[in-house]
C-alpha cells in the first residue's frame, strides 16, 4: 500500500489522481490533501478520503475547513509553510506535486530531502530549478517520476534502456487552439478562445500556456533535466491528434513512441504505480477512429515563447527561472484581460533580458530571481496595460 500526499488535490491533475486511486483501493491510500482556495471541494474530498492531514493554502479559509472537519481525526493546517511540513511526514510514501506554478518548488525540495519519491506534475519546479532538483534527487536516491504526458511517454520508452544513450527526444505538441494562426490573428484572440483546448481539459494556467506554446517550451526545459539531454537533442513536433505522446530516438536511429488516447489518468497511474503497470478501465485507442496521424513543424516565429524557452535553456543559470516568473505574471494578466495574447511573449523576453543573470544559482538565488522577475513583469504590465 502506497500512502500518497497530493499537493493540489482540487485541480485537474489532483481530481484525476483521486479517480485513479479510487480504482486501486488495495494499492493506494490518501495521506495528505491540499488546496489553495477551493475550501468546499477540499472539505468534500477530505470527508470522502479521510486523509491524516489537509492543508488549505489561503489562511482566510482555515476556519471554514477546520469547522467542517471538526469531529473527524483529520488535522487541518494552512499557509505555504504547512505544505513544506506535510510532505516530510513518516506516513507519506510518495508525493504527487499537482499544484500549479513556482509554489511547487519549496515543498518539492523538502520532500526530496526527506527521501520521498516524487510523482511530478508540477513542471515549473524543474523549469525554475532543475539544476538543483536533479542532483539533490540523485544524492537522496529519490526517483522523479514524470506525470506530464510527454515525459511519461519518454519515460515509458526508456524502461529497459538504461544503458543505451539517447540521441534525441521528440516532444509532441497538439498546437493548441491557435495552430496555423498568423501573428495578426493572434493579436485579436480572446481569453475565452484561449481557454478552449482542442484535446485536453486542464487548469487555466496550463491551458493558456498550451495556446501560446509556452507549455511546450516549459516541457522542453523539463525534458532536458529529466532525461539529461542538451537543447540540441530535443525536438518539438506538432501532432494535432495528441495520440503519439512523445518519442525517443536512440543512437542506432531506432525510434520508440508511446501512444494512447489523450487521458491524463494513464500517466498519473504509471507514475504512482511505477514500476508496475496496473489495470485501467478507461477507453482504448482504436485506429479505425484515427485513420491518419499527422505531424508538422512547430512555428517558433509566430509562437515566440517556444524559442524563448530554448534560449533560456541554452543560456542556463537562472534564465529559465526568470522566464517562468515572468510567464506566471503574463498569464495572470492575460486572464484578467490586462494584456493581449502576443504581449505575453514580449513580457517574457523583457524579463529574460532585464533580470539579473546568475550563472550558478543557489536555492536562495532562485527565490530572489523569481521575486525580482515578478516585480519587473508587474511593472511592465502596469506600463503596457490595454
Ligand atoms: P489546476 O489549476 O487545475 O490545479 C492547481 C491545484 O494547485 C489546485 O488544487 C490549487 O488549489 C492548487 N494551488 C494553486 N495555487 C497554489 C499555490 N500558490 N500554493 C499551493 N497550491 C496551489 O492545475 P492543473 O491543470 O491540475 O495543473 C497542475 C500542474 O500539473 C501544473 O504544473 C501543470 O503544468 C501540470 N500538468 C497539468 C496537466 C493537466 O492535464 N491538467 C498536464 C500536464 C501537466
Ligand atoms: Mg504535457
Amino acid at each position: 500500500m502506497k500512502r500518497i500526499a497530493i499537493l493540489g488535490s482540487t485541480g485537474s491533475i489532483g481530481t484525476q489522481a483521486l479517480e485513479v486511486i479510487a480504482e486501486h483501493p488495495s494499492e493506494f491510500s490518501v495521506e495528505v490533501l491540499t488546496a489553495q482556495n477551493q475550501a468546499d471541494l477540499l472539505i468534500t474530498q477530505a470527508l470522502a478520503w479521510k486523509p491524516a492531514h489537509v492543508v488549505i493554502g489561503n489562511a482566510a479559509k482555515y476556519a471554514e475547513v477546520k469547522a467542517a472537519l471538526s469531529g473527524t481525526e483529520i488535522q487541518v493546517h494552512s499557509g505555504a509553510q504547512a505544505l513544506e511540513e506535510v510532505v516530510t511526514l513518516d506516513s507519506v510514501d510518495i508525493v504527487l506535486t499537482a499544484l500549479v506554478g513556482y509554489a511547487g518548488l519549496l515543498p518539492t525540495v523538502k520532500a526530496i530531502k526527506a527521501g520521498k519519491p516524487i510523482a511530478l506534475a508540477n513542471k515549473e519546479t524543474l523549469v525554475v530549478a532543475g539544476a538543483l532538483i536533479m542532483p539533490l534527487a540523485r544524492e537522496m536516491g529519490v526517483p522523479i517520476l514524470p506525470v506530464d504526458s510527454e515525459h511519461s511517454a519518454i519515460f515509458q520508452c526508456l524502461v529497459g534502456e538504461s544503458h543505451n544513450p539517447i540521441e534525441k527526444v521528440i516532444l509532441t505538441a497538439s498546437g493548441g487552439p491557435f495552430r496555423g494562426f498568423s501573428r495578426e490573428q493572434l493579436a485579436q484572440v480572446t481569453r475565452a478562445q484561449a481557454l478552449k483546448h482542442p484535446n485536453w481539459s486542464m487548469g487555466a494556467k496550463i491551458t493558456i500556456d498550451s495556446a501560446s506554446l509556452m507549455n511546450k517550451g516549459l516541457e522542453v526545459i523539463e525534458a532536458a533535466w529529466l532525461f539529461d539531454v542538451k537543447p540540441s537533442e530535443i525536438e518539438v513536433v506538432v501532432h494535432p491528434q495528441s495520440i503519439v505522446h512523445s518519442l525517443v530516438q536512440f543512437t542506432d536511429g531506432s525510434i520508440k513512441a508511446q501512444l494512447g488516447l489523450p487521458d491524463m489518468k494513464l500517466p498519473i497511474q504509471f507514475a504512482l504505480g511505477y514500476p508496475n503497470r496496473m489495470n485501467a478501465s478507461f477507453p482504448r485507442f482504436d485506429f479505425r477512429q484515427y485513420p491518419s496521424l499527422t505531424f508538422e513543424q512547430a512555428d517558433t516565429q509566430t509562437f515566440r515563447n517556444l524559442g524563448l524557452a530554448f534560449q533560456a535553456l541554452d543560456n542556463g543559470g537562472n534564465q529559465a527561472c526568470l522566464l517562468n516568473a515572468a510567464n506566471e505574471v503574463a498569464v495572470a494578466a492575460f486572464l484578467e484581460d490586462q494584456i493581449g495574447f502576443l504581449a505575453m511573449s514580449d513580457l517574457n523576453e523583457y524579463c529574460m533580458n532585464q533580470g539579473t543573470f546568475v550563472a550558478n544559482p543557489t536555492l536562495e538565488d532562485y527565490i530572489e530571481s523569481d521575486k525580482l522577475s515578478r516585480e519587473l513583469a508587474q511593472e511592465w504590465v502596469n506600463k503596457n496595460r490595454k
